[in-house]
């Protein structure tokens, strides 16, 4: 018989280009509640104008999430649900940042309760001083040469500024 309640596995779905203070924050409040996270990179066509590879983001991911022994991290394809039954979760988590946010990880998590009905998704808000942070928001600033230390890891940070240094030394030639 299944204990009544088992420990509780949660997968963290997003594109992760690049990985924030803001999604560390959710990372560690779950790695506090769930036995196990698996942060889970998408391989998504739609977003064709990623400005990391999904290895090098999964290379970022997995420096960031290290010192928490209960988080590891995943890349996939396909649908999110899936993927949760595949590795064995019961939970999808998703930050809930602003109102903005609300209709469409609403909508998201209708249909994925609609596909998978013993998946459930889970909202967590991050601390209100990443409540505005999102990666293209940090990936802007930096691209217009601005302090992103507030945003991100001090090595994310050395790999972005790498990154869009490089993409204008291309464009420019
Ligand atoms: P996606 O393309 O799936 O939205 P993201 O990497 O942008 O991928 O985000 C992954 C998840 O993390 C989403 O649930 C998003 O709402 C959440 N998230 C992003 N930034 C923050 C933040 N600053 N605070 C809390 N949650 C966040």
């Amino acid at each position: 018989m299944a204990p009544a309640n088992p420990p509780a596995h949660a997968l963290y779905p997003g594109s992760f280009d690049v990985v924030t203070l803001g999604h560390l924050d959710v990372i560690r409040r779950a790695a506090r509640i769930f036995a196990r996270v698996t942060v889970a990179v998408a391989h998504n066509p739609a977003k064709i104008y990623a400005l990391f590879t999904v290895e090098e983001r999964l290379a970022m991911l997995r420096a960031s999430v290290k010192k928490w022994r209960n988080v590891d991290v995943a890349s996939f394809s396909g649908l999110t649900v899936n993927v949760a039954s595949q590795v064995g979760a019961t939970v999808i988590l998703r930050g809930l940042r602003a109102v903005s946010d609300f209709e469409y990880e609403l909508q998201m998590a209708m249909m994925n309760d609609n596909l998978a009905p013993d998946v459930t998704t889970v909202f967590m808000a991050p601390s209100p001083q990443y409540s505005f942070l999102s990666s293209s928001s940090v990936k802007e600033i930096a691209r217009l040469g601005g302090d992103i230390s507030d945003f991100v890891t001090p090595a994310v940070a050395r790999e972005l500024i790498a990154r869009i240094r490089a993409e204008s030394v291309n464009e420019s030639c």
